[in-house]
């Protein structure tokens, strides 16, 4: 191990979290489907998950679920997935940018109201999750979680009350809420896809044999070996029943928001998002990198994961031979579970290793996704200094930081982002680099095809939803 130079790293991004439904209008069983659907989608959200599930041939309203603390291979057994039977379900991971962690916010929400029983799954960040909290607080309604998905589901219950099924419940509820959502919700005998009009965030829809699924990747389509059939539209709502699938596209917009940040780190490089490859668009990050800010160097290397590609990227265009330069340890999910910035900052959270026989002596070219407070950057830049890089050139396959993001990620405020009061110039220095690039703002759009319905409000301060008047993530339970 004396050619491996080691450090612990912190300062990572997170999605909030990843969703999966599955109906089998033939009858079968579908909770294991879920639990390896959940597995897919592992990389949105560490902290919590959960399953629920029913049968549409059975009693209505009878839901069984199982939730908890921990990775999905820690959550659920043989033994517990045994006894989750049922035709229809529901799964959820979670990380959380909004409410507490702990075991009464893991989804899927289960609701028994009047009209049977609700489970629901979510992604995404309410804006104006207070306002409408306060408003049904008022009129009677007692909350169980302090997530914002609660009011959402209480806003389905509600509507239901009133209209002839749940998929016109789901979208009286939509033009309430605002903000950033993919949701699932399973009926009794439905199972309805949403997204937001902006599709802040991914949702696809998949096929199996007889049964439909959603999710927020096609990664996960492929775990269960189901075939995309297409993206639900931003704004769409898709349900699926015992005739199979109907859409509702009368919230579509014009302009969509998809977050950029999902291409450039959130989603798995094997998946696909409208229509766009990500492993694609992280080779025209680096490409982009390359162009803009060349440099002289021996090799280029990637900061796993997310940095793997773009640095492959840089290396084409550049010529610039690509490297492993770090090898990551993958088990240490347990870590993640605590997610405040105190937490963070004094616990370890990805062990990462430096392969000095890759960098030692050589111009090394260092490609990572983002730089949120620095504290990570500098220590890589230590660690190639250390095995013996001679000089350390590091590439950023996103703009720089300047904004915080309400849409269901924790990209955090002004005062924690290194480049909100930072020059390049300076940021470099602290990062103890030779040199500093990011991705131009201006060229996003190369990395979905030139398409221009995507938010990119953390690095231009362009929202396409008015922000909260406060900065509500993590305060939601206070
Ligand atoms: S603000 Fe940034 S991270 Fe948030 S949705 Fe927009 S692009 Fe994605």
């Amino acid at each position: 191990m004396d050619n491996v130079v080691s450090e612990f790293i912190s300062d990572e991004l997170h999605e909030e979290c990843g969703v999966f439904g599955i109906y089998d209008l033939a009858g079968g069983e579908v909770a294991s489907s879920i639990y390896y659907g959940l597995f897919a989608l592992q990389h949105r959200g560490q902290e919590s998950c959960g399953i629920a599930v029913s049968d549409t041939n059975g009693p209505k309203g009878v839901v069984k679920s199982c939730k908890g603390m921990g990775l999905v291979n820690e959550v659920f057994n043989p033994d517990n997935l045994s006894n989750l039977h049922g035709n229809i379900g529901v799964g959820h991971v979670r990380y959380s940018t909004a409410g507490a962690s702990s075991v009464e916010n893991t989804q899927p929400l289960v609701l028994n109201y009047v009209k049977g029983t609700l489970a629901l799954a979510h992604n995404g960040n309410l804006t104006n999750a207070p306002e409408l909290k306060n408003e049904l607080s008022y009129t009677g309604a007692i909350f169980q979680t302090t997530i914002d998905s609660e009011v959402i589901a209480y806003h389905i219950a509600r509507e239901r009350l009133n209209t002839p099924n749940v998929e016109s419940a789901v979208k009286n509820a939509m033009m309430k809420i605002k903000g950033a959502y993919s949701l699932i919700v399973m009926s009794p005998r439905k199972l309805i896809g949403a997204r937001d009009p902006f599709g802040f965030r991914p949702l696809v829809i998949g096929k199996r044999d007889n049964a439909y699924v959603l999710a927020s990747e096609t990664c996960a389509l492929d775990a269960v070996s189901a075939e995309f059939v297409r993206d639900v539209q931003p704004g769409e709502i898709v349900t699926i029943g015992a005739d199979g699938i109907e859409s509702d596209t009368s919230l579509c917009i014009q302009k969509p928001a998809r977050c950029i940040f999902e291409y450039i780190y959130f989603a798995r490089p094997d998946s696909y998002l409208d229509g766009v490859s990500v492993y694609n668009s992280r080779i025209m990050a680096g490409k982009i990198l390359a162009q803009m800010h060349p440099c002289e160097a021996d090799i280029v290397v990637g900061v796993p994961d997310s940095g793997n590609v773009a640095a492959m990227g840089f290396s084409l265009e550049s010529g610039i031979p690509y490297g492993m330069g770090f090898i990551k340890n993958s088990y240490v999910g347990r870590t993640f579970i605590k997610p405040k910035q105190s937490v963070r900052e004094s616990s370890v959270k990805i062990k990462l290793n430096v392969l000095k026989e890759v960098v030692n002596g050589k111009r090394v070219v260092m490609i990572d996704d983002s730089i949120v407070r620095g504290t990570t950057s500098e220590r890589i830049v230590r660690m190639l200094k250390t095995a013996g890089a001679k000089e350390v050139h590091v590439r950023i396959s996103s703009p720089p930081f300047l904004n915080p993001c309400y849409f269901g990620t924790d990209v955090p405020s002004c005062d924690q982002l290194i480049a909100h009061n930072n020059t390049v110039e300076e940021i470099c220095k602290m990062l103890g680099a030779d040199s500093l690039g990011y991705l131009d703002g201006e060229r996003l759009s190369e990395l979905i095809a030139g398409d221009s319905g995507y938010c990119d409000a953390c690095f231009s301060g362009r929202y396409p939803v008015d922000p909260p008047q406060d900065d509500i993530r993590g305060d939601y339970d206070k």
